[in-house]
């Protein structure tokens, strides 16, 4: 069975990374898609953060990245997913993931959106808080992989 974990990853944290290990165990083939969104540009360019969730899954032989964009759900069904993963750390991812998984399931009801709770040690864990801590040249060891830490830091402090 495939699975989609989907979501913008600018840039990809260990909350994320947690997530998909947990999902890769799960599923025969986990897709990372990364989803154009015209609406919220960012801050790293999508191959950009392909390639950093790349340099952090190469010990996970059944996980890959796609750059999507148009509906989450239809990219999902099109690529033969039934699953959709979101990670939730808080109460206040809920409402927001309610509302997305309740329309992609109106959109497409033969796509299922599961969600998994964040490990306790993650779940304060964001990508936009890791930029604040990179933007002050803060220690990120426990945010993000070295090589994302290191694309942090050269992006963000200004020269
Ligand atoms: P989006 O813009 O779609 O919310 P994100 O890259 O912020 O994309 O997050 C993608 C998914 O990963 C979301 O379901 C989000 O709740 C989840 N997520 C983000 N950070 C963590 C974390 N620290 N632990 C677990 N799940 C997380």
């Amino acid at each position: 069975m495939i699975a989609v974990y989907p979501g913008s990853f600018d840039p990809v944290t260990y909350g994320h990374l947690d997530i998909i290990e947990r999902a890769a165990r799960m599923f025969d083939e986990v897709v990372v898609l990364l989803m154009v969104n015209d609406a919220k540009p960012g801050t790293f360019t999508m191959q950009e953060r392909k390639e950093m969730i790349e340099s952090t899954i190469t010990h996970l032989k059944n996980v890959r990245v796609e750059i999507g964009s148009g509906l989450t759900v239809e990219y999902a069904y099109n690529l033969g997913a039934r699953v959709i993963i979101r990670g939730i750390r808080a109460v206040t991812d809920y409402e927001y993931e309610m509302q997305m998984g309740t329309a992609n399931l109106a959109l497409n009801p033969q796509v299922e959106t599961i969600f998994m709770m964040a490990k306790p040690e993650y779940s304060f864990l964001s990508s936009s808080i890791a930029k604040s801590i990179a933007i002050n040249d803060g220690d990120l060891d426990y945010f993000v992989p070295p090589f994302v830490a290191r694309r942090m830091k050269e992006e963000l402090i200004k020269k």
